[in-house]
């Protein structure tokens, strides 16, 4: 059975996804899982220019069709994305704690010099740029209250190569030991396949590293915002996220 627990729909600022039309196109493209994760973004530059997805009305939106499509065997989970989680934790606490998500993904989408890692890059990556990026996923990871760790590796979606980052290699255990202790979920993002990297995110070798350190428990995420994006590669997908071997977050009925 087919998962998603990465998507965007019409509460994001950035997304073109109506829910319920995702919901739809899910059941007949055989999913029994689809998370809805809406953009939780409180970075103040980020508040000033998109606002707040109005929440309360995303989950009194949500609660219906969970209960029209859960008999019919697809279960949709009411998620939040929380980008830079790290750097307003105090707010985002309050927030959440509000609110009644099934599903927190926590992502990095600024360098600490407020660049944007996740649109096209400005500027050629530097050796400190990607070194700055896995440090603020460790704070990330080690702080912060989350169930999946989104889109690690996003600054090189817009590249063509996979850039050397050994360097990184102390700082990327560091994010997994917090992860497996803290049974906080790795993501494989695909939506890098339907960008000039064309290749999954995290790189292979670091995967390779998490599941060395007993690391087992993944999520899948094609971090779609148009409905044409939703199960677009899907077959690309390691057949070995689907083994005994991984556990997929929320899976089990
Ligand atoms: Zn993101
Ligand atoms: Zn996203």
């Amino acid at each position: 059975m087919k998962v998603d627990h990465h998507l965007h729909a019409e509460f994001s600022y950035d997304s073109r996804i109506k829910a319920g039309e995702l919901a739809h196109r899910a059941l007949e493209l055989g999913y029994s899982l689809i998370a809805i994760t809406e953009h939780l973004d409180l970075l103040p530059w980020e508040l000033s220019r998109w606002g707040l997805p109005a929440f309360m009305r995303y989950i009194d939106h949500l609660r219906p069709l969970q209960s029209k499509f859960a008999p019919k065997g697809l279960r949709i989970i009411r998620g939040v994305e929380v980008g830079d989680f790290h750097r307003v934790k105090s707010f985002a606490d309050e927030f959440l704690a509000e609110l009644d998500f099934e599903l927190r993904l926590g992502s990095v989408h600024f360098l600490s010099d407020g660049t944007n890692v996740a649109i096209p890059f400005k500027r050629p990556l530097r050796k400190e740029d990607s070194e700055d990026y896995y440090k603020q996923n460790l704070t990330l990871a080690e702080n912060c209250d989350f169930d999946v760790l989104g889109h690690l590796g996003v600054h090189k979606r817009y590249l063509t190569e996979e850039p050397p980052e050994t360097h990184c290699e102390g700082v990327i255990r560091d994010i997994f030991s917090a992860l497996i202790s803290r049974n906080i979920a790795l993501e494989i993002n695909f939506s890098s396949l339907r960008k000039p990297y064309g290749r999954i995110l995290p790189d292979q070798w670091q995967i390779d590293l998490y599941r060395d350190m007993g690391g087992t428990l993944f999520s899948i995420g094609s971090d779609s915002h148009l409905l044409e994006h939703f199960d677009q590669n899907y077959e690309l997908l390691p057949s070995w996220l689907f083994s005994n071997e991984v556990r997929l977050i929320h899976a089990d009925p």
